[in-house]
């Protein structure tokens, strides 16, 4: 859905290297911590196990959400006011994710949908949290149904933002190294299977299987599906929605194209899951959503998944995990803009710049 079929095919990183930073994972949250580095006149080497955007940062929907995982009354309770100032964060790094997206974003706005009355209910206190904190958002009622509307936000084609951020920041001077898997993390020092980095900050900036690099971590992974079609010139939905309290969401591409997500909350006990791939049960649900409430009978044409970590309490991890070694991760299945914002202030952590301003989960 998302490949332009362009292939980058970077080098594997090999030999022995000194850099200030080194970045674990490239896809969004962490080539955002190597832009951040770069700002800062850091030099900097990034890694992936599998290359640019191979991950959920990648194969995710599209969606550009500023704000955190939970509506802003739900992430009150959660994260305390804290929640304020990080959405107001999200909507300043928004600006960065559409200008990295280029001809890929559309700045049309996101919808929440409400589709029973407890939703509805829900927008209504969610409405009411947002304009106490003086945070867009506005009522909805049109054509896809009412609900709530959210001005800044958008859609973007995912993996042609990592592409073009990963051109960008090689273009100002970091190393980046594809089919490089770090198979030894320590304070100074990275190690793969073919180069030694040493650094003085270390950023591991990965969100599914999180748990697998540092099994102390409460964290899980969960399996997201997505299908896409064939353009459908019969149907028209201006921007991305989000409807089901975000279990199930879908935008159109300005091809005509749909992009649908979701079902997970049918499937959870099975979609705990390392594994790539669809499951029958999962794509099933996606398509009735497809046929019922985006009202389209478009052929599918494509079928995939992503994963991404989860925590207990909904809060992103973002801490040091020893001496200059910070990790940032588990978005909770809303990393896209909200990772950038927990990599690039790992960076400025590690670069003594300030502290880490952020909530951290107790995952
Ligand atoms: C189907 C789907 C729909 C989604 N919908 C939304 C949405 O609507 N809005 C939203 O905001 N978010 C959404 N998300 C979540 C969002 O995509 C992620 O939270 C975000 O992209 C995470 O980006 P990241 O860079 O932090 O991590 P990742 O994309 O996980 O990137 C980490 C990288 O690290 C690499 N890596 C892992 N281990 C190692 C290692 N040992 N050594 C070297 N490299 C390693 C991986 O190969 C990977 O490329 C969705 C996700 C999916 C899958």
């Amino acid at each position: 859905m998302w490949d332009d079929g362009v292939v980058t095919n970077r080098s594997t990183l090999q030999g022995s290297h000194q850099v200030d930073v080194c970045v674990i994972g490239l896809g969004g949250s962490g080539l955002s911590a190597i832009d951040e580095a770069l700002s800062h006149g850091a030099s900097v080497i990034g890694i992936d196990r599998l290359a640019v955007g191979a991950e959920a940062a990648g194969r995710n929907g599209g969606f550009l959400k500023t704000g955190l995982t939970e509506p802003l009354h739900s992430a009150l309770e959660a994260w305390g006011e804290s929640a304020i100032p990080v959405y107001r964060k999200t909507i300043d790094e928004v600006e960065s994710v559409f200008a990295q997206a280029g001809e890929g974003g559309r700045r049309v706005g996101s919808i929440r949908l409400a589709t029973t009355d407890a939703e509805v209910a829900d927008c209504e206190t969610h409405l009411e949290a947002l304009r106490s904190a003086s945070l867009p958002g506005e009522p909805y009622d049109g054509p896809e149904g009412v609900g709530l509307y959210f001005p800044i936000d958008g859609g973007f084609n995912p993996l042609l933002r990592c592409r073009r951020l990963a051109d960008q920041v090689t273009a100002g001077g970091a190393v980046l190294g594809e089919r490089s898997e770090a198979v030894s993390v320590a304070t100074g020092r990275v190690e793969t299977s073919q180069a030694t980095v040493q650094a003085t900050t270390v950023v591991v900036a990965v969100d599914g299987r999180l748990e697998v690099m540092f099994p102390q971590l409460a964290v899980r992974t969960t399996r997201l599906q997505m299908i896409g079609t064939e353009p459908d010139p019969g149907v028209t939905v201006a921007c991305p929605v989000y409807a089901d309290f975000g279990y199930n969401y879908w935008q159109q591409l300005p091809d005509g194209r749909l992009a649908v997500g979701g079902a997970r909350n049918l499937h959870s006990d099975d979609e705990w899951t390392h594994d790539g791939g669809v499951s029958d049960a999962v794509q099933t649900d996606i398509e009735v959503v497809l046929r019922h409430q985006v009202g389209s009978q478009a052929a599918v044409t494509h079928r995939w998944s992503g994963h991404s970590a989860y925590t207990e309490d909904g809060l992103p991890v973002g801490r040091e995990v020893e001496p200059g070694v910070w990790v940032v991760g588990a978005y909770n299945g809303v990393g896209n803009v909200l990772g950038a914002v927990y990599g690039r202030e790992a960076v400025r952590a590690g670069l003594g710049l300030g502290p880490f301003d952020l909530p951290d989960s107790n995952a």
